[in-house]
């Protein structure tokens, strides 16, 4: 029985294993199915899910990574349901990369965090069979193929910690950029920073405008998949919450 575990933990198939051991395959379907449902019935009853339990959510942490989700992050669900959210973090931030993981071990802190490491960037990944009642915007497609609409207790979570959520969409789509003024009559060139927000969606491009209303900063859309914030006083605002990448 080990070796078939053993074999099916390395991903053969049921028939392949049993064909290799000299054993009848639903011998080998009850050992190893039977053990991977086990275990996955005891994670999900150890998860603990603020929609679904009522336990506390950590709503400065959630609306973080609501902003994250929205900008890059993404749930697949699996067998048995078992959801993962990975949200992309590019290798140039490690700090972003950290906060993701902070915040998502906050949110579902019955569930560990891991990070895959890929090509310029790390996968930062966690799995319940939970994720998409925290995030009820997970469906088929691509984000902006779909309407993106916030639910209300949502809506109130980003009323409370609209920070939270811009520093989150500006951290995963967005970008703080240095312009440089001309050079002034005395020669001495100064520099500007500026916020660009991007998204594909129209619907995340408007709660991100809602939620710099909200804070009372100012934005236009230079182009219709982009947000700009540029005057000073909005820029500064803004940096309260945000500030250069790290
Ligand atoms: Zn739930």
């Amino acid at each position: 029985m080990d070796a078939a575990l053993a074999l099916f933990d390395d991903g053969l198939a049921i028939r392949a294993i049993a064909r290799r051991l000299g054993l009848p395959p639903t011998t080998v379907w009850h050992w190893c199915r039977g053990r991977r449902d086990e275990s996955v019935s005891e994670d999900s009853r150890r998860e603990r899910c603020a929609r679904c339990h009522g336990t506390d959510l950590d709503r400065h942490e959630y609306a973080y990574l609501l902003g994250q989700y929205l900008g890059d992050g993404h749930i697949s669900v699996g067998r048995r349901a078992v959801a993962s959210l990975s949200v992309f973090c590019a290798d140039d931030w490690p700090g972003i990369r950290d906060e993701v993981d902070r915040a998502m071990r906050a949110v579902m802190p019955t569930s560990s965090v891991s990070q895959v490491v890929r090509t310029g960037c790390r996968e930062v990944k966690s799995y319940s069979t939970h994720w998409a009642c925290l995030f009820p915007q997970h469906g088929p497609g691509r984000k902006h193929e779909r309407p993106i609409v916030l639910a209300p207790w949502q809506e109130d979570v980003v009323r409370e910690h609209t920070g939270r959520l811009l520093r989150g969409l500006i951290h995963s789509d967005g970008c703080r950029t240095l312009n440089w003024a001309r050079p002034r009559p005395d020669g001495k060139r100064y520099v500007y920073p500026r916020y660009w927000f991007s998204n594909q969606s129209t619907d995340i491009l408007d709660i991100c405008s809602r939620a710099l209303d909200r804070v009372g900063i100012e934005h236009r859309r230079p182009r219709w998949n982009a947000i700009s914030v540029a005057r000073r006083a909005s820029v500064a605002r803004l940096d309260e919450f945000v500030g250069p990448k790290y």
